[in-house]
Order: structure tokens, then C-alpha cells, then sequence
């Protein structure tokens, strides 16, 4: 029996005149007075990723007693724990460290979704950062939001980010940060726009006792004098800018009429955890034949990116257009847009203030630990006693690869209904949004890293259709969009298409059933796989051998193997044979990169110039279909630009990146334009070496 909530509660301030619930805080947490508001606004045309170029400066780690504190907030204290909340948190009781009279620049953070702990001047225009952790933890740089004033405009200033914990990041492949300049802001209308220059992600020498920091330092100059701009890792999206877009729609004479919002539960520190009911109001008993679909968004705090998402989808499902109320026809949707309210107030980047990572405690029945999680899978249960659910998503905001794409979970044994085949719906989305969506960048596999999880935990309960979405938080690599940053339209275009995908989905079309024959090639192709023999699955390659317990865990040594599949494609079978006996010497963890590479070396001696790091778009939608693949899409797989990052992977070193000058590259480029003429069969085959012995 599913417990169920209490009937639906008033909302403080939502159904009042506009006034918004008041925001709690840690006590201990220090809070300026200000509000941050920033406008929307978007760049004329997508901006170009940075293009290193080799030069990039790796300033060092300046220990304590170097240069001058200018910041200095408290630390996350892993050692306590939370303990009570009060509105506002408490007032700053002292000005911090500025040095008035002369022009050192004036750092804060001590705002909502605010993250900085301290800031040292290196020199004049030099200054050396330090993120806060997750509070209460240790853990978890990487989100950032601050803001500077006191600004010079035109001169050459350098930031340096210094506690990093992750080897790779997307600001190793062209990644800029964010800048927002208020002058700007108010004067030409210009809101959040890619800044800097001279952008290194790079290991640097603050680590001890095994534990290692990464650091990202950029150049750049303020547009104006005596500004005061913002920093940020994405565009921020606070529990505050949620609440002011439910008081309006709450306040709208017609979306209030098929959007309600509820009280979830209530955070730890009592802040508000929104669910919104959305569907067309009803006659009689024909309500329950309506599906349900499930989303909910920022269980990861940092992941503001997938609020931008929500907000596109939350716009056109409650918006006029024919398709919106077809769909509100037709399901009723559950959304929960805001998972962790308390870490998306403190600028934490991954936990509650339970220390945590919410989405891995789907399993867990601490309601008094993980409120929102306990709630939102007892809402789930409950809606399931009613109707069908057709689909359950969760967004996430990726940090180490491009595109949009999702995490799915299949069985062996599929049902037979190809509707209910969990490839069908990310293969219309990768129709729809061909420019952002990757369906070869989609995975299906369920870890055990990943089983408390919400999309492996509402799986496990019965939907087919349970997906983790995520959307990287730097761009794309696809189409139009190569090298580009998405900005707040493109995300918010992306819950646009997840509403038309459904659409196709639920009033099927040309499209859906060419989607459905394509998934149909794929299913006999898998067969076809089994039926020789192989212990593979061609179709999903994902990382069975990885350890990895991040949900955006790396696809690296899946895109080798795929590579492997190709070498067939101009390699002589014997030779491969040669080769993949070698690897039965090697030690299991290897995962046959190092076999993958000699490979590539007998193939092309300049093999050393691959990029290991940034191998993009699999083939298994090329074997799928049948395709033999293009030159262009090989060159691109094997000789990226030599920007990427390199990811190590337990046991094996890949090779090693080096720059090269511009006839060179031209001259590589010029090599693999080879026309390429693998059938299915071959790449078969060619399976079958990678995973003899180590699948069985
Ligand atoms: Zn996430």
C-alpha cells in the first residue's frame, strides 16, 4: 500500500498576491541582503568553443602565505552536519578582506546558488580562486557562480581556479566560461555571453597525500570600468527564478486551469519542493486512460542547464499551440522541476545537505534523510495504482561530454511491443533535434553503480520508458551546431522537442514508423550478432567493464571498441587476427586499448596523432543501418582536433597528444580520406576478436 499525501496544501505565497515563499538557509550559511537578477537574453548567433593554441600559460598553485587573501568565506565543514535552517541565513557580520582605495577587484558569492571560498591576489591583474565543496562534504568543485566589481575595463586580467578534483573536463575541448556585465546588461540589453581566452584545464601542484586538484585558468577583460559582472560554469537558474515562474503561471488565468501545483514535501531546511499536475481538465471516467509521464530536474544543483530545459518544456506544454493540447489530452504529466532546493540555494554542485547525491539513494527509505527522493518515488507508485506510465525522465546536465543524449535501461528479453522499447523514443528526439540530439551517443546498459538511481529504481518498478536525459554542459557536436555553445534558447529547445518526440509518439506518423523499422534493423542486427555467436551486444557497447559510480560515467573505452570495428574496415583480417591474439596476453582491465592502438600504428605510423580523448559519433548507427561509413565521418573519428582531453583509464596509457604544426595535420588529413567499404559482416567479425576472452 503507497502511502498517499495529504489532500493538496495552499501554497504559501503562490496562492496569495504573488508573494513568494521565503528562501531558508543553513544558519550558519552568511547571506548579503542584495538580490541577484540577471536578464535573458540570447547571443545573435551560437559562439564558437575556444581553439587552443598551444600556448596557454599553466600558472602554479600559490600556497598559503603567497600573494594576498582578498575572500575568504567559511569552509564546507565536512566534519559537521546540518542542523537547522532560518530564513535568509544569517547576515554577514563583517565586511571580508577588501582592500578599499586602490583597484583590487571585489569578490562575493554570498548569494543564492552563489559559489566561492577564496580568492588570493596573485598580482596586479592576477588573482588565484578556490571553490567551496558541497557543504557539509569535501567534494564536488566544479560549479561556480560569483560575482567581481570594481572593475577596470580593456586590461589583461587572469583567474585561476585552483581545486578542481576531475581529470577531464569539457573546458579541455574549447569550453568557455560565462561572464555577465550588469553596464552591459542595463545599456545594451546584453545578458550571459562566453568570455575568455588562453583557457588550460590542466593537473596543477596543490595536491597531497594522493589526492590531486586540476586548474582552469583563462584571460579576459571587463567591458567597463567600475562594473560590476558575474562568472559562471552555466547559466544560473535559482530555486528563486523557479518560484517566480510558478507565481505567474499560478496567476494565469488559463494555464492555472490545467497546471496545479503542489506541495511535494519539504526540504531540510523547509524549503518548498514543487510537484506541478498538468492535463486537461476532464469528463467523467475517461481521465484514468490517460498515461502519465514523469520529469522531474535538478537533483544535481550544479546541472543548472536542465532547469533551462525544463523551463522550454514546462513553456510549451502549457502554451496554446494545438500540439500542447493534444498532449494534455492525451497524459498527464507529474513534474518535479526542482529535486534539491537546498543545494541549488547554497551553490552546492551534486548533494543535499544530507552530504549526499540524491540520485543514488532511490532506494533508500530514510524520508527524514532524502525527503524529496522518498516523496517523488511514492508519488510515482501512486500514480501507477491509477494509470499507466508511459515514460519517467530525469534531467542532468553532463560535464565531460557534448550533445544531448540519454541513459536508458533494456533488458535481455525486450517486450515485443516495439512501442515499448526504451531506443524508440531517444531515436525520435535524435530525428527531431538533429543538431543537439545524439542518438549514438545513448546508452542502455544498467550498472550496478547506477541501481539507486531514478531511472534504474522506476525501471525496476515497471516503466520501460526510465531515462536519465543528459545534455552536456558546454554544446554540441552535430550539424549546424559543431563547436558551438548551447545558450538558455538552445536548452530550452531541447524540452521543446522532448514535447514533439512525445507528440510522434502518441499520435504516431511517417516519422514514427520509419523510427520503429529503424529500431526494427537494429533488433535483427543484434540477433544476427547472437545467432554467430558473439557474446556482444553490437548495439550497445556500454561500459560493463567500468567502475565508474558518476551518472555521467565515460563512454571511452566503448568509442575504442567501436574504433576497433573500423580498423577491419582497411586492415587486412590476418593482421587483425595477429594483433587480437596479442591481446589475450594482455591483463583484463586493459580494455584492449593498447591492442587498439597497435592496430592503429601498423595501420598508419602517424597513429600517435590520435585523439583518444574526443572520439565522436559511434557506428553502431552506420551498422545498424546497414551504411557503409563516410570518409568524412572517419576522419573525424580518428584524427579529431588535437585539443581533446585524454581520459586515463585504469592499466593502459593512450598514446600521447602532440602538437603539430598546421602542414602536418593537413597532410594527415589528407591521408584518411580513403573511401571506406566495411559491410556488416566484417564488422561482425571484427567483433568477435575484441570480445573473445574477456566477455564469456
Ligand atoms: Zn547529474
Amino acid at each position: 500500500m503507497v502511502p498517499h499525501l495529504h489532500a493538496p496544501q495552499n501554497l504559501p505565497g503562490l496562492s496569495s498576491a504573488g508573494q513568494l515563499s521565503l528562501v531558508h538557509w543553513p544558519h550558519q550559511c552568511e547571506v548579503i541582503r542584495d538580490r541577484i537578477e540577471h536578464i535573458d537574453w540570447t547571443p545573435p548567433r551560437p559562439e564558437p568553443l575556444y581553439t587552443p593554441m598551444g600556448l596557454e600559460m599553466k600558472p602554479s598553485y600559490q600556497p598559503a602565505g603567497e600573494g594576498t587573501v582578498i575572500y575568504l568565506t567559511e569552509e564546507a565543514n565536512k566534519d559537521s552536519g546540518f542542523v537547522y535552517s532560518q530564513v535568509r541565513g544569517l547576515s554577514p557580520s563583517k565586511q571580508i578582506l577588501h582592500q578599499n582605495g586602490d583597484n583590487t577587484l571585489i569578490f562575493e558569492a554570498r548569494f543564492e546558488s552563489g559559489n566561492l571560498q577564496k580568492v588570493v591576489k596573485v598580482n596586479e591583474f592576477e588573482y588565484q580562486l578556490t571553490l567551496r565543496t558541497d557543504l557539509y562534504t569535501s567534494k564536488y568543485t566544479q560549479w561556480y557562480y560569483f560575482q567581481v566589481s570594481n572593475t577596470q575595463a580593456g586590461m589583461p586580467y587572469r583567474f585561476t581556479i585552483v581545486n578542481f578534483t576531475k581529470p577531464d573536463s569539457l573546458y579541455k575541448r574549447g569550453m568557455r566560461p560565462l561572464l555577465y556585465s550588469e553596464a552591459d546588461a542595463k545599456k545594451h540589453n546584453v545578458g550571459w555571453r562566453r568570455t575568455g581566452n588562453e583557457i588550460k584545464y590542466y593537473r596543477n601542484n596543490a595536491g597531497q597525500g594522493g589526492q590531486q586538484y586540476f586548474s582552469l585558468t583563462w584571460t579576459f577583460q571587463f567591458p567597463h570600468n567600475r562594473d560590476t559582472c558575474y562568472f559562471a560554469h552555466c547559466y544560473p537558474y535559482t530555486y528563486s527564478n523557479l518560484q517566480e515562474y510558478l507565481v505567474a503561471i499560478s496567476k494565469d488565468p488559463v494555464k492555472s486551469k490545467f497546471c496545479k501545483i503542489h506541495i511535494l514535501c519539504h526540504s531540510l531546511a523547509r524549503n518548498i519542493v514543487y510537484v506541478l499536475t498538468i492535463t486537461n481538465p476532464h469528463e467523467g471516467d475517461k481521465d484514468t486512460k490517460r498515461k502519465a509521464v514523469i520529469l522531474t530536474a535538478r537533483v544535481h544543483p550544479g546541472e543548472t542547464n536542465t532547469s533551462w530545459i525544463m523551463k522550454g518544456f514546462l513553456d510549451y506544454i502549457l502554451g496554446n499551440s494545438g500540439n500542447a493540447q493534444v498532449l494534455r489530452d492525451n497524459f498527464v504529466f507529474k513534474v518535479v522541476p526542482m529535486l534539491n532546493p537546498d543545494g541549488v540555494i547554497v551553490g552546492n554542485h551534486r548533494c543535499s545537505l544530507a552530504g549526499q547525491d540524491l540520485n543514488r539513494k532511490y532506494k533508500s527509505n530514510l524520508k527524514e534523510f532524502y525527503p524529496s527522493i522518498w516523496y517523488t518515488r511514492n508519488m510515482i507508485k501512486r500514480v501507477m495504482e491509477e494509470r499507466d506510465i508511459l515514460l519517467y525522465c530525469d534531467f542532468h546536465g553532463h560535464n565531460r561530454k557534448k550533445n544531448v543524449f540519454v541513459y536508458g535501461c533494456e533488458r535481455k528479453q525486450q517486450a515485443k511491443a516495439p512501442n515499448l522499447h526504451p531506443r524508440v523514443f531517444p531515436l525520435l528526439l535524435s530525428k527531431i533535434c538533429p543538431d543537439k540530439f545524439s542518438f549514438p551517443d545513448c546508452r542502455f546498459r544498467v550498472q550496478k553503480s547506477k541501481e539507486g538511481t531514478g531511472r534504474v529504481v522506476m525501471w525496476k518498478m515497471g516503466i520501460s520508458n526510465s531515462y536519465t536525459l543528459e545534455a552536456s554542459i558546454c554544446g554540441s557536436k552535430l550539424g549546424q551546431r559543431r563547436s558551438t555553445h548551447f545558450n538558455t534558447k538552445d536548452l530550452e529547445s531541447v524540452g521543446h522537442h522532448f514535447c514533439d518526440a512525445l507528440l510522434d509518439y502518441c499520435v504516431p506518423n511517417m516519422k514514427y514508423y520509419l523510427c520503429l523499422k529503424e529500431h526494427e534493423e537494429m533488433v535483427k542486427q543484434q540477433a544476427k550478432v547472437n545467432s554467430e555467436g558473439l557474446n556482444s551486444d553490437v548495439l550497445d557497447r556500454d561500459s560493463s567493464t567500468q567502475t565508474s559510480n558518476s551518472s555521467d560515467s565515460c563512454d571511452l573505452v566503448a568509442h575504442q571498441l567501436k574504433l576497433g570495428t573500423k580498423i577491419k574496415t582497411k586492415t587486412s583480417g590476418e593482421h587483425i587476427h595477429r594483433i587480437a591474439k596479442d591481446r589475450s596476453r594482455e591483463s583484463k582491465n586493459t580494455q584492449g586499448i593498447e591492442t587498439l592502438h597497435k592496430i592503429f600504428q601498423e595501420l598508419d605510423p602517424v597513429g600517435r596523432d590520435l585523439n583518444w580523448g574526443t572520439i565522436p559519433q559511434p557506428i553502431e548507427h552506420f551498422i545498424s543501418q546497414n551504411l557503409f561509413l563516410p570518409p568524412t565521418a572517419l576522419q573525424e573519428m580518428c584524427y579529431a582536433s588535437e585539443r581533446g582531453g585524454v581520459r586515463p583509464v585504469s592499466g593502459c596509457h593512450p598514446p600521447k597528444m602532440e602538437s603539430r604544426s598546421r602542414e602536418k595535420e593537413e597532410k594527415i588529413h589528407h591521408r584518411v580520406k580513403l573511401p571506406i567499404t566495411a559491410s556488416v559482416k566484417q564488422v561482425g567479425e571484427c567483433f568477435r576478436f575484441w570480445f573473445s576472452g574477456s566477455e564469456n
